[in-house]
């Protein structure tokens, strides 16, 4: 007979970390899915500041891996598998993965969010070729070359400053003329020297010859275009793209109510339907951070024990 877990986890980010921690603790008998590495957005973050009690220059790679040991120490189980569909709206719940059928009375939904693209013509062609959504990984790449980073929210602040010690030059693009980043970052973005700013921008195209090296930037108060071109010792530049992110929940969309493709819950965590609960990014939140996601997995995991003893 298929194993019937007390709860399945979706997703491994420090929302879903979080709830395998207190579900361990709790001795429910839980399984974490998590796709690839795991570790979600923060996972690819190059330095975490206001993660309470986080050590200076702590990294998001290195407060993963605390909260992975962490959990792992109390006995939540975890497996790394793709999971192509779900049904939710029994008693029990299945998934199906890649590998592997997986089944369980309650599931808690942390699968984050993901890197929302500009949807430029080049963008999809030229990611990996000069266009990248993660500092931390690509950064090196472009050690003494110019390269350029769109948005102007905590993400693009934050990693436009980590650039600045690889990069020769980074240029800041964004659609407006203020940044939406939170102040004491901004400060720190607008007296680094390397740091320079197309503002009222956005990027219409990107091309090149193999490598990224052409762009064509609006000015979207004006109109007037402008083509920027790599310079010819360098032959390509980097385009980091940080415009927010997109919530992952097409797996069960027609399921889950969603509101704007996020999961609406109750304070309880508590979607629409039973047994069925979400925590994190994915979640409807006014603030989308480590610190709000590992309350929202511990409050979560808390209520799932509350709902499998009923
Ligand atoms: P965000 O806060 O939603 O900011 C997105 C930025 O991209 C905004 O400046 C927005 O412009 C711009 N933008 C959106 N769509 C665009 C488009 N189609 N073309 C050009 N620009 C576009 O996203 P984020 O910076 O990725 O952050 C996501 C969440 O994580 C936020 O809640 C953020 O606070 C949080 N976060 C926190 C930290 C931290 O606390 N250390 C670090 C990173 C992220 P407008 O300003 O004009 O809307």
């Amino acid at each position: 007979m298929d194993h019937i877990y007390d709860l399945i986890i979706l997703g491994g980010g420090p929302a879903g970390l979080s709830a395998a921690l207190y579900a361990g603790r709790s001795r429910l008998d839980t399984l974490l899915l998590e796709q690839g590495a795991g570790g979600g957005q923060i996972a690819i973050t190059s330095e975490l500041e206001n993660y309470p009690g986080s050590p200076e220059n702590d990294s998001g790679a290195d407060l993963i891996a605390r909260m992975t040991r962490q959990a792992d120490r109390f006995g939540a189980k975890r497996t790394s598998d793709t999971i192509t569909a779900v049904d939710l709206t029994g008693d029990v719940k299945t998934f199906t993965g890649d590998k592997e059928t997986y089944k369980a009375r309650s599931v808690i939904l942390a699968t984050g969010a993901v890197p929302r693209p500009i949807g430029c013509p080049g963008e999809a062609e030229f990611a990996g070729r000069g266009v990248s959504y993660c500092a931390t990984c690509d950064a090196n790449f472009f050690r003494n070359l110019e390269v350029f980073v769109v948005g102007g929210g905590n993400s693009a602040a934050e990693e436009a400053l980590y650039l600045t010690k690889f990069a020769r030059k980074v240029t800041v693009i964004h659609r407006r003329d203020a940044l939406r980043a939170t102040k004491s970052v901004q400060e720190k973005l607008f007296a680094n020297e390397k740091v320079s700013f197309l503002w009222d921008s956005r990027v219409l195209s990107l091309s090149g010859d193999g490598l990224l090296s052409h762009m064509e930037v609006e000015n979207v108060k004006t109109g007037a275009i402008t083509q920027i071109d790599a310079d010819p010792k360098d032959r390509v530049f980097g385009v980091f793209v940080f415009i927010g992110l997109s919530p992952r929940t097409d797996l069960f969309a027609g399921q889950v109510t969603l509101q704007d493709g996020y999961v609406p819950t109750d304070e309880k965590m508590q979607t629409n339907l039973p047994g069925v609960y979400a925590a994190g990014d994915v979640r409807v939140t006014p603030l989308r951070q480590v610190v709000t996601a590992v309350s929202d997995g511990a409050i979560a995991a808390t209520m799932v024990e509350g709902y499998l003893n009923r």
